[in-house]
């Protein structure tokens, strides 16, 4: 074996010094991607739109800054604020809306266009202002969903976005490979987030048991926000230092 020449395992998500930002990183999925950044070391501006995020203070490691993804003066103010001497090192996209799409023929365009432009033509723009700065071995990470894999009554919407997102992370990841950079989606399943409760909260009274469907997996397993922030450490590291263009699916074998 010639492992000599490669980092051990625990150097290799190591992350200290490198910086980034993730979008929609105030709650749920990216809350929870943020913590595990901070626990490897890193640096994270987390740029939201909830107005919350104004109460936050800032520390040494992460700065709270409210960002509304699809304003673009926005978008470029938390970008810069999260690129250091030496640039930008990671962009998380995950911020991203899910209202109840609903049957295919009460399906208003303006909602269709808005769904887009939040889940799609943002996650565009912040990774092509993200690539100005990222430097060589910088990552992107792009919150897809398994609903991009497979789509599903009454969800159309929501996952024409999502199957956006791998064609953008494909192109990206040729574009930008030539600089040493980076760029891979998580297509997560169904995961136990502020977004998803206030989404199953209504069917409640239906009859639905949300915490089992939340489980509905092979694995039983309730999807935890942390899983899916596991993934994203995996993905900025250099232990994925040779996987760009991937979707990685994390649905505790849902789609299997
Ligand atoms: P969440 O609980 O709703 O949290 C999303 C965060 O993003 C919220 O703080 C939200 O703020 C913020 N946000 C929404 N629109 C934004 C915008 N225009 N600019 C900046 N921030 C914005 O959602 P989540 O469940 O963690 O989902 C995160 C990502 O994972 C999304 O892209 C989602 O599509 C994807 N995903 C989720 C699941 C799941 O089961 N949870 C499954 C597959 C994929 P406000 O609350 O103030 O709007």
């Amino acid at each position: 074996m010639r492992m000599g020449e490669f980092a051990s395992i625990n150097k290799m998500i190591d992350l200290s010094g490198k910086r980034g930002i993730v979008t929609g990183g105030f709650k749920g999925i990216g809350k929870a991607i943020t913590a595990r950044l901070i626990e490897c070391g890193a640096k994270v501006v987390v740029a939201d739109s909830d107005p919350l995020i104004n109460d936050c203070p800032n520390t040494d490691n992460i700065i709270f800054q409210y960002c509304d993804v699809t304003d673009e003066a926005n978008l470029v103010s938390a970008i810069t604020s999260s690129t250091g001497d030496q640039g930008l090192d990671f962009l998380v996209n995950n911020a991203g809306i899910f209202p109840t799409t609903g049957p295919i023929e009460d399906v208003a365009d303006d909602f269709v266009s808005r769904m887009l432009e939040v889940n799609v033509r943002a996650q565009y723009s912040a990774s092509r202002e993200a690539a100005r700065y990222l430097q060589r071995g910088g990552s992107i990470v792009n919150i897809a969903s398994i609903a991009a894999l497979r789509g599903g009554a009454n969800i159309s919407a929501y996952s024409t976005s999502k199957a956006a997102i791998i064609g953008l992370t494909q192109s990206f990841a040729q574009e930008l490979g030539a600089k040493g950079i980076r760029v891979n989606a998580i297509a997560p399943g169904i995961i136990d987030t502020p977004g998803v409760q206030d989404q199953l909260g209504p069917l409640k009274e239906g009859g639905l048991d949300i915490e089992s469907a939340i489980a509905s997996n092979p694995l039983r397993l309730t999807g935890a926000p942390d899983y899916i922030a596991r993934a994203a450490i995996f993905l900025i590291s250099d232990l994925a230092a040779f996987i760009s263009g991937h979707t990685l699916v994390v649905d505790g074998g849902s789609t299997a």
